[in-house]
């Protein structure tokens, strides 16, 4: 059976921490989507990561980790990781990449660089890892295979066929140099001997693992809004971030799976241009306070470093989130952060033109929204690293209740810190 954990919000929900934890109990943990642009901090007995490419499943001898088909792989990315992690202890991970996952080719990254530049003050706030023209040229069928680095001519075939069309781009519309296909050729040859000992058919491994009644997990990459058709468009990523796209990223038959846990913060963070519509955003000395405290080494971004923005719970969006998972429970990490406030806001509906409606509603009449908040008190006492629901405060546990009862979805975890072991289990009341 499936079990898949995705975001509810922006992404930075704490997936990483609640997969790490959930990993244990599992067989397989398959990332399905994205690429190294986006990270999950991870923090166990073996020390602080950021993961980016590898699923967080690696901690775990007895895990084979899988970079499903729908991911953009980074190969010098991923084994670089690898050997990182490897570094700082952990015992060599299973690790194995589909032979159909396509490759994020250097001049995807310099694509991405140029465009940014070319918008100006109009730019995505992209991470300029590739991850947009990566997708559009799969789309646009250029894009090469895993697969076809193990067949030489094709390979030439298609990196000219590739080289070519880019040359145009980056000649006449960017004005910069044009690339020559020689040289990375040559380097595609070298990253196939690092990717050598991993590839493998995932597809038939994984329809294998589940005859035999093995426990997967997928691990989503950012959030229900940056998914390409159901968020925040165009502010979004370009692969599908909701957990049906498990089904194509992962190859994993729609019947089996059979939970979505969805993923969603205490309060809200999200990355990106200013330009994007956050409606419950804090600014000013509150903001700098709950970035300072969110997380756990503040809100900043584990890929890009950058300061993320903040705001108040998202009732709306994140209801709105989790019905677009599919989600059947719910996680709701860090509530350890809102332990210093008096009163917590939490945004239960959005205005707009004059009218509040608790309905997500799309980009353009979302950057028209302000926020209607419902305050509830705060517990104004240090809970990180509890164990035992039961025993929160009075308040924290009628601050998730409330949350519960907001996002329609039953809430089964709540964490209470960064590390593995700072988490609760959850009677939940729906
Ligand atoms: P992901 O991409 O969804 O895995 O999230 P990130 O790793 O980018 O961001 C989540 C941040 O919150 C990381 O710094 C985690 O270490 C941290 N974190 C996760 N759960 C908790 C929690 O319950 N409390 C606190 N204080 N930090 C947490």
């Amino acid at each position: 059976m499936v079990k898949a954990i995705v975001g509810a919000n922006w992404g930075d929900e704490g997936k990483g921490k609640i997969t790490d934890l959930l990993a244990e109990q599992s067989d397989v943990v398959i990332r399905f989507q994205g690429g190294a642009n986006a990270g999950h901090t991870i923090i166990n007995r073996y020390g602080r990561f950021a993961l980016h490419t590898l699923p967080s499943g690696v901690f775990y001898p007895h895990i084979v980790n899988v970079i499903g088909n729908g991911t953009a792989l980074d190969i010098a990315k991923l084994v670089d990781e690898l050997e990182q992690v490897e570094a700082q202890g952990v015992p060599s991970p299973k690790l194995m990449v589909s032979d159909r996952a396509q490759l994020l080719m250097p001049y995807h990254v310099l694509q991405d660089a140029y465009e940014e530049e070319r918008l100006g003050g109009k730019a995505f706030g992209s991470t300029k890892s590739g991850i947009a023209p990566f997708y559009s040229d799969k789309y646009a069928k250029t894009g090469i295979q895993l697969c076809d680095l193990f067949a030489e001519d094709l390979l030439w075939e298609r990196l000219t066929a590739a080289v070519e069309l880019k040359n145009v781009l980056f000649t006449h519309l960017y004005h910069k140099p044009a690339l020559a296909a020689e040289p990375l050729m040559d380097q595609l040859l070298t990253l196939r001997e690092r990717i050598r000992p991993y590839v493998g058919d995932t597809v038939t491994f994984v329809h294998q693992a589940l005859a035999e009644r093995k426990h997967i997990l997928l691990e989503g990459q950012l959030g229900s809004m940056k998914d390409p058709d159901l968020g925040i468009f165009p502010m979004t990523t370009s692969s599908h971030t909701v957990a049906g796209y498990g089904c194509v990223g992962a190859c994993v038959p729609p019947t089996s799976i059979k939970e979505v846990l969805c993923v969603t913060k205490a309060y809200s963070s999200c990355v990106g241009s200013q330009t994007e519509p956050f409606v419950s955003e804090v600014t000013g000395p509150e903001g700098d306070e709950l970035r300072r405290r969110g997380g756990d080494q503040g809100e900043f971004g584990a890929t890009t470093g950058r300061p993320r923005r903040v705001g108040w719970f998202d009732a709306v969006a994140s209801q709105y989130g989790c019905m677009v998972q599919g989600a059947t429970q719910a996680a709701l990490t860090c509530l350890d952060v809102l332990g210093y406030l008096e009163e917590i806001p939490v945004c239960t509906g959005y205005e707009i033109d004059g009218t509040v409606t608790a309905s997500f509603p799309t980009t353009p009449a979302l950057l028209r929204a302000k926020p209607v908040f419902t305050l509830l008190p705060g517990w104004q006492c240090d809970i990180r690293g509890c164990t035992d629901y039961d025993a929160l405060p009075i308040h924290a546990k009628s601050y998730v209740d409330f949350l519960e009862q907001c996002i329609h979805t039953p809430i089964t975890m709540v964490s209470t810190g960064p590390r593995r072991e700072d988490i609760t289990y959850r009677k939940p009341k729906l």
